[in-house]
């Protein structure tokens, strides 16, 4: 703890901590030191975990990265953030994220933005950058975020680090402030794949806290099993061969194939011509769902509150207004627009059925291939400033990413090298559903 607090010190300007909880770290290190003299310490003893700002723990703040969450004390803890202390791991902090989880490079948070280590004037992605950042520069040994549209698996390719989302419903988003509902996960940032197994294992499982997380057995992720002879691995033909694609991020993928190929797996270019309604599925659903998810905070229940209202209209309105950021704003409004009765149908009703479609035609994939590789994003982590003034830009950038979560299956981003300027380069793996297991195992022997 006392290490990973001087990291956290010395490295401030990164700004990847919102809070930090020194005392009660170090007071909960002396207690699992005790535990384990006594031999009755659980298996995460002594791990230093950091959460996400969007991750509920009794009697700590939680803000979304949002002004209008100030001075909000969790009175509940996430279930996910439960199971990994009751093997004792320790909590040192929260985390800088975008606003309500809504980015792609942490440049929307209300408590500024999180730099990359690798370099400075670089975003380390988002919208769970500063998760990121903390394990990249050792400031923890792992931490959670959340995955609505890839912001575990893109930061954890701008960092250089392992990030995974695991199935929609694997691990309970009790005590997650959620973004979109039906695309939100839990997901975890680590220097292994072996540590993401093990955080993995203990976080996964039923909870009759959320209707939605799965009753399908967790496997001993945790337990290495031995790879396979023979995998198949698909890619699709334009995720790749694509002249948006930075061109080395293009070189590191093809040589991650010829080296499959060269060790007895079997590779196949596939295409799917459903690529191109991915983003855009991706976009009208998320809008829509934190449009209504968002819709409580109006300055009554939590948090922030306008300091003068002349009525409860007024309240509500001036309260959002000074509360939420810009791009939170702008979300709210596309969700609004799509939601309403005169365009209801033309965009939500049909942005549903092409999930529909998209879902079906990537489960077909997973009958003749064990695998999707990709790129986790079309370039390295980008400049400060550089994607900020064109919205459009930026959710470009999640071409990759937001597959996973239209679908609902396994995705994770491991480190393969780093580009002519040192900064990282990620790879994507995706599987079917609960797939995690084989997803690891072959993670593992990829990195
Ligand atoms: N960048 C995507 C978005 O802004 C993904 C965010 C996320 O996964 N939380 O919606």
């Amino acid at each position: 703890v006392e290490y990973y607090l001087l990291n956290i010190e010395k490295q401030k300007h990164l700004n990847a901590f919102v809070e930090v909880y020194t005392n009660e770290a170090l007071l909960r290190a002396d207690e699992i030191d005790a535990k384990i003299s006594a031999g009755k310490a659980g298996r995460l003893a002594g791990m230093v975990v950091g959460l996400k700002d969007v991750l509920c723990y009794t009697g700590h703040r939680v803000q979304a990265g949002s002004n209008i969450l100030e001075g909000f004390v969790s009175p509940y803890t996430a279930t996910a953030v439960q199971r990994l202390l009751d093997e004792d791991a320790i909590i040192i902090g929260r985390q800088n994220c975008d606003e309500f989880a809504m980015g792609s490079s942490n440049e929307s948070s209300a408590f500024g933005p999180v730099l990359n280590a690798a370099d400075p004037t670089r975003v380390p992605g988002g919208s769970s950058g500063g998760s990121a950042v903390a394990v990249q520069a050792d400031m923890c040994l792992a931490s959670l975020g959340s995955d609505t549209g890839g912001s575990v698996r893109q930061p954890a390719a701008f960092c250089g680090i392992v990030g995974v989302k695991p199935t929609y419903g694997r691990i309970s988003r009790y005590g997650l402030i959620a973004y979109a509902s039906s695309f939100d996960c839990i997901g975890t940032f680590t220097r292994s794949v072996e540590d993401a197994a093990l955080l993995l294992e203990i976080m996964s499982g039923k909870d009759e806290w959320d209707s939605t997380s799965s009753q399908t057995p967790v496997n001993t992720y945790s337990q290495q099993k031995e790879t396979r002879q023979k995998y198949k691995i698909a890619y699709i033909r334009e995720t790749i061969e694509n002249d948006a694609i930075a061109p080395e991020i293009r070189e590191t993928i093809l040589k991650t194939l010829s080296w499959l190929k060269d060790n007895g797996h079997e590779i196949e270019a596939i295409d799917f011509p459903l690529l191109e309604y991915i983003l855009p599925t991706y976009y009208i659903l998320t809008t829509a769902e934190a449009s209504s998810n968002l819709s409580r905070f109006d300055g009554v229940r939590y948090g922030y509150r306008t300091k003068d209202a002349d009525s409860l209209d007024n309240l509500y309105k001036k309260t959002r207004s000074e509360g939420f950021g810009e791009e939170v704003k702008r979300r709210i409004l596309l969700g609004t627009f799509v939601l309403s009765a005169n365009y209801y149908d033309a965009y939500y009703t049909k942005a549903q059925r092409v999930r529909r479609l998209i879902q079906e035609k990537t489960k077909e994939l997973f009958a003749e291939h064990d695998f999707i590789l990709s790129p986790v994003a079309p370039t390295t982590a980008f400049k400060l400033g550089e994607n900020t003034s064109d919205p459009l830009e930026m959710y470009l950038a999640d071409i990759f990413s937001v597959q996973a979560n239209v679908v609902g299956i396994p995705g994770i981003s491991i480190p393969t090298g780093v580009d002519s300027q040192g900064l990282p380069i990620g790879i994507q793996i995706m599987s079917d559903f609960f797939e995690e297991d084989e997803l690891l195992t072959f993670a593992h022997y990829l990195q």
